[in-house]
């Protein structure tokens, strides 16, 4: 086959790579070429031994360097990758009201750490907070002591920081319950609230019923007299709530006078001693007005309080900020939920809140997905309506774009089997830390005779290649011998190219993943490797979590 058809092969690699910013993958390549150069296609059973070879070059070569080569050697096809395209299409759309600058919000409830859930709320605002420049604000909403664990507090500021947004303002809600008592007694006094002190079971019958409660009716000053004792400790949880005064008509009876004050007497409080605490849809207009927030950004089961809070906004004549509710985010194969999340780590099934089968932020990073990709999947997915289910590949695919050149390559041998090579010669291998880029340095991988390999590669595998050394032929358990060091006459054999380690030269390593731990051995460097990624070749990306005088742990990224 001439240069011509290698140089059309290489420059689809290059293509494909810059278009998913990965290493190229086969299939998608050979399939553009035979598409675009149909006079390929009577030699398409010669193509696969080169297009290997072309592939494993871009694969090798620095993914910054990828577009450049491109656009050298075949600029119509730099344009067609279509990057300028799809950022556009990716961007977030724009928000009203938004030109001279806006003031956001993140707003969790420190009940626990934060999960992807949060994080789509979280990077999608900070988006916008740089998009159009402003403040973004931290509130934590702590007003429901039953929904406040004190862990949390500590927790939710290391998810942030992991996250690196970029929060200027930091607000807790504990800290303004005089805030929220004052504008309490405010909407009394203009007529928008009462205090109801009808039993809770009685007041829904005639809320269903569209009637009013005798409460209702009473004047400012009896409900202000009640408020008062309400704040001065008469009542006892359960006895008593501040309603706002709706629409007893309204077709929906969520929105018929909800409460917007209740007693809380137990568990304490963490930061504060208070026995009355506002609802959240109190405490988050009279912090969103107060705070200055032009825009919402939230999930659409906030909806109804939208709804709600506007009679708060139009009682007291203030405009609200806009509105932007997002379609619901299906997330499999990790548990969500800080209830269940919290049951499993107190019954000894899951081993903390970084355990691999949670969906926290902390879990994630542990298995050594970067923020960044994250920040990208999420800003992807967007602001729209529509519900979606998390794409795990997708994220996989923006995190091996982050991390693949930060992480050297090792060989990592699972199920090791010692393995006799008879007729081998001794040797060093020199293999590169990262293909492709020779300033990074190589490890020096000394053979002498006998060599451990993956189990599965020496059952029945006839012919096969130990990279970067030579190849061998598996004669019996545990026996194979020296079949030449020809890498072209692997290839054409289709021999597999399998990593492996000189006998007892391993160190013990386990790899945790979400479906098993995986124990093997590797090369002893990864155990300076500790909290980085590297990438156990042809097993896949992972993160170092420990090393000791056991071996390494290490948690499985994505392949
Ligand atoms: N603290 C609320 C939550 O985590 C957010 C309130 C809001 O976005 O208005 O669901």
């Amino acid at each position: 086959m001439d240069a011509g058809v290698r140089k059309v092969l290489y420059v689809y690699a290059l293509q494909n790579a810059v278009k998913h910013g990965n290493v190229p993958n086969p299939k998608a390549v050979m399939g553009k070429v035979l598409g675009a150069h149909p006079e390929l296609r009577p030699h398409a059973k010669e193509i696969p031994g080169v297009l290997t070879e072309v592939l494993d070059e871009v694969a090798g070569m620095p993914p910054e360097a990828w577009k450049a080569r491109l656009e050298e050697l075949a600029p119509e096809l730099a344009g067609e990758t279509n990057s300028g395209k799809k950022d556009r299409s990716k961007e977030l759309p724009p928000l009203e009201e938004a030109e001279d600058g806006v003031v956001m919000r993140f707003a969790p409830n420190p009940s626990g750490p934060l999960h992807l859930g949060h994080a789509r709320a979280a990077f999608l605002n900070d988006a916008y907070v740089k998009r159009y420049g402003g403040r973004y604000v931290l509130r934590i909403e702590d007003t429901d002591p039953r929904r406040v664990d004190p862990d949390a507090y500590q927790m939710v500021q290391e998810d942030l920081k992991w996250m690196g947004l970029g929060i200027t303002d930091i607000v807790y809600q504990s800290d303004r319950m005089e805030v929220y008592y004052d504008l309490g007694r405010k909407l009394i006094e203009i007529g928008g609230a009462y205090v109801c002190t009808c039993d809770a079971e009685y007041f829904r019958d005639l809320k269903i019923k569209q009637k009013a409660c005798p409460c209702r009716s009473h004047s400012i000053e009896d409900n202000l007299a009640l408020w008062d004792r309400m704040l001065g400790g008469d009542f006892a949880e359960g006895q008593v709530t501040v309603r706002v005064k709706t629409d007893l008509a309204h077709p929906d009876p969520a929105m018929r006078d909800f409460s917007i004050f209740r007693i809380v007497d137990t568990p304490h409080h963490p930061r504060i001693e208070a026995r009355v605490y506002p609802l959240m849809n109190f405490s988050v207009v009279a912090d969103d007005h107060l705070l200055g927030i032009t825009h919402v950004i939230r999930g659409k089961d906030h909806i109804a309080n939208t709804r709600r809070q506007r009679y708060i906004y139009d009682y007291f004549g203030w405009k609200p900020p806009v509105y932007r509710h997002y379609g619901r985010m299906g997330i499999e194969g990790v548990v969500l939920s800080t209830s269940s999340m919290r049951e499993g780590i107190n019954a000894g099934t899951y081993t903390g809140w970084d355990d691999v089968h949670l969906g926290t932020l902390r879990a994630i990073g542990r298995r050594g997905i970067r923020p960044e990709a994250v920040r990208e999947a999420v800003v992807e997915i967007g602001i729209g309506e529509t519900d979606i289910s998390f794409s795990w590949e997708n994220l996989y695919a923006k995190n091996k774009a982050v991390i693949d050149h930060v992480s050297d390559r090792f060989f990592f041998v699972p199920e090791p089997v010692s393995v006799r090579i008879e007729g081998a010669p001794e040797q060093v291998a020199e293999i590169p830390l990262y293909p492709g880029d020779a300033a990074r340095g190589v490890r020096e991988i000394t053979f002498e005779g006998a060599a451990v390999l993956p189990r599965a590669e020496t059952e029945g595998a006839a012919l096969v290649r130990m990279k970067d050394l030579f190849n061998i032929r598996m004669t019996g358990a545990g026996q194979a011998e020296y079949a030449g060091d020809d890498l072209a006459a692997a290839r054409a054999a289709k021999a597999p190219i399998i990593q492996w380690l000189p006998e007892g030269y391993g160190i013990p390593c386990r790899v945790l993943t979400p479906e098993g731990e995986v124990f093997g051995v590797c090369e002893p460097q990864v155990a300076g490797y500790q909290g980085r990624t590297v990438q156990f070749e042809r097993f896949g990306f992972v993160r170092v979590d420990r090393a000791d005088e056991a071996g390494v742990l290490c948690y499985f990224t994505h392949r």
